[in-house]
């Protein structure tokens, strides 16, 4: 008898690598607009997402850049796609640029 257990062939699961921490992003889990919102933040990467009001002080991938950080109180309600600290700064740095142009060209175009 030769009979040979044939091994039972590896389940092979697609792992995405980089989660956790996962990229997240708020979505609205409710189609109906007559119903109650259900918010959750859901990983654009993976099936995975968790209720926005639990997201606060998770790990998560940065929406900009990638690099882990832990989502801020204030950024669960605020924004829908978080993002690390640096990128903030970054962010709000360019906005107050944009605002300083804006002015500026404000005057010159008051000036003509
Ligand atoms: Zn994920
Ligand atoms: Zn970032």
């Amino acid at each position: 008898m030769t009979d040979e257990e044939k091994p039972i062939t590896e389940v092979k699961i697609k792992k995405n690598k980089k989660c956790p921490p996962h990229k997240y992003k708020r979505k609205n889990l409710t189609r109906s607009k007559s119903k109650e919102p259900f918010l959750v933040f859901k990983c654009v990467e993976c099936p995975h997402y968790v209720r926005t009001e639990l997201a606060a002080g998770l790990e998560a991938r940065c929406y900009k850049c990638n690099k882990p950080f832990n989502i801020t109180v204030k950024q669960v309600s605020v924004t829908a796609k978080p993002i690390c600290e640096e990128c903030i700064v970054k962010s709000s740095k360019t906005k107050k640029l944009e605002a300083e142009v804006d002015t500026l060209l404000d005057e010159i175009l008051k000036g003509l």
